[in-house]
């Protein structure tokens, strides 16, 4: 047995997520993403003396609508408390954000057949930026923007339920689309609107208590997540098998040199002197207004996928990939709603559409394509009018332009030939010009025909309907 073997990793993760409002947390200033510095700012998100904050009421809605369809049970009286820190980032010099009494607690969210527990879900507001300038020792300064100052996030931290890097992943991708169906975060990671910090342990396999963690900062990817965990799974066990003991500690991720290096010590509660903020009463929620929020969450992935597994009869396996996204969901839904058979609507957009998805970095959102124009296509395919090659040409130029099948195949001309006098009339050429390969055939070379085909196609420009290339050839070459 490796060492490697005789352990296992026990792993925690802490999410931030911006909720999607049009304003902050406290205050009515704009939550745009990308803004001038320090343009989307007022007196109470730079925490200037005499203001007072007041909750935003679509903010405690879409954090409730959160704690519901993750399983969790909200409480009905929540406050605000103030963790005290001084940094430049932070005008107040603390943050508002829930310590003891959080929004919502004892969650749980699937995946992959496992339960992973949520610990709780709170409120608190984001801190501003920093932006580190100049390149020398002499040369360096910094400077602040409070835009993001007090725009609202969610914090969901789970308990330690994850064993293994690729399930940290998973769950958090989980995370990710539940939060997207119910439109409370576009959950970007590139942009900052879901963050993640991981905890890590390892133990001997078949211990019970917990080993001491390390936390895990700077991941800005789903890959960043899952590889800086396998890295430090492994720094655990090599520190545990040379008689040493890991260090409770707070490491950084460096992405260019693929290790963890120790960033600070474990802060604790009592560093943040947390109190309640008397700036802000109490949040009460009520059984009616919980009811109201119920009433706006969608059907969830989970529930999406059992029912396109039900309805659609594609495999599992499809099911997953098509409801990671929520959009993408819909989009299959639509298509596999009005076309006969949904495991060709899956292998198009699973294939060729993910494939163009992957390759350009764009959006679902950006991309223009639309169900009824991919309906349309996979009719054109049926219907003979295209061929099954043509069909991804025109769907490359659906995918940039948007435009309807019928007008790209009008305007390209790129109508199937199934008229059998021009078939033979290309064939026969291509018999003509291609002696050698005929004689091959002939004498029994079966793939010279496949050769032949190919002929027929490049001299059609992939239009010739291929049935109908293959009976004419064999006909003309006294096989048929
Ligand atoms: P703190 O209050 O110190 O931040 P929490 O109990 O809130 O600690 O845990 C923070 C995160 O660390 C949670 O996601 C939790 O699941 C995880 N965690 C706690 N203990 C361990 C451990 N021994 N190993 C791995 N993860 C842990
Ligand atoms: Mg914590
Ligand atoms: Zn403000």
């Amino acid at each position: 047995m490796s060492e490697n073997e005789r352990y296992e990793a026990v792993i925690g993760l802490e999410v931030h997520v911006e909720l999607g409002t049009k304003t902050k947390i406290f205050c009515n200033c704009p939550t745009t993403f990308g803004g001038e510095p320090n343009t989307q700012v007022c007196p109470v998100c730079l925490g200037l003396p005499g203001v007072l904050p007041v909750l935003n009421e679509k903010v405690l809605r879409y954090a409730l609508r959160a704690a519901l369809a993750l399983n969790c049970e909200v409480a009905r009286f929540s406050r605000f408390d103030r963790k005290n820190y001084p940094y430049p980032d932070l005008p107040k010099n603390y943050q508002i954000s829930q310590y003891d009494l959080p929004l919502a607690r004892n969650g749980y969210v699937e995946v992959n057949g496992r339960r992973i527990r949520i610990k709780r879900l709170h409120l608190e507001e984001d801190a501003g930026k920093l932006l580190h300038e100049g390149d020398g020792a002499q040369d360096k300064w910094s400077l602040v923007d409070y835009n993001r100052a007090g725009v609202p996030l969610a914090e969901i931290v789970s308990e330690p339920d994850i064993r293994t890097p690729s399930e940290a992943r998973a769950y958090l991708e989980s995370l990710k689309a539940i939060l997207q169906y119910i439109g409370v975060s576009d959950c970007k990671m590139e942009e900052g609107s879901l963050r993640c910090d991981t905890n890590v342990s390892v133990r001997r396999k078949g211990e019970t208590g917990f080993g001491t963690r390390t936390e895990l900062k700077n991941l800005n990817s789903f890959k960043a997540v899952e590889k800086s965990l396998e890295y430090e799974i492994a720094r655990q066990i090599s520190v545990l098998e040379d008689g040493e003991e890991v260090v409770q500690e707070t490491r950084a991720w460096d992405e260019s040199r693929e290790i963890t290096v120790p960033l600070r010590g474990k802060e604790e509660a009592h560093d943040y002197r947390y109190f309640p903020d008397p700036d802000l009463v109490p949040v009460v929620v009520d059984q009616a207004l919980l009811d109201e929020i119920r009433k706006e969450i969608p059907e969830l992935p989970s529930a999406k996928r059992q029912r396109f597994i039900r309805e659609y009869g594609i495999p599992e396996y499809d099911a997953g990939v098509l409801t990671a996204d929520k959009r993408l969901a819909d989009f299959f839904d639509e298509c596999a709603s009005r076309y006969r058979d949904p495991k060709v609507v899956s292998n198009w957009l699973m294939g060729e559409y993910l494939k163009y998805a992957n390759a350009t970095g764009l959006s679902f959102a950006e991309i223009p394509v639309t169900p009824e124009g991919l309906v349309e296509l996979l009719n054109l395919q049926d219907e003979g009018v295209i061929s099954g090659k043509i069909a991804k040409t025109v769907f490359e130029e659906m995918l940039k332009t948007g435009e309807r099948p019928s007008e790209i195949v009008k305007k390209r001309g790129l109508v199937q030939i199934s008229d059998e006098n021009a078939i033979y009339a290309v064939v026969d050429e291509v018999i003509a010009s291609n002696p050698n390969v005929v004689r091959d055939y002939l004498g029994g070379k079966e793939k010279a025909f496949g050769f032949l085909v190919g002929q027929v196609m490049k001299a059609t420009g992939g239009k010739a309907n291929p049935a109908k290339v293959n009976a004419a050839l064999k006909k003309r070459l006294g096989k048929e």
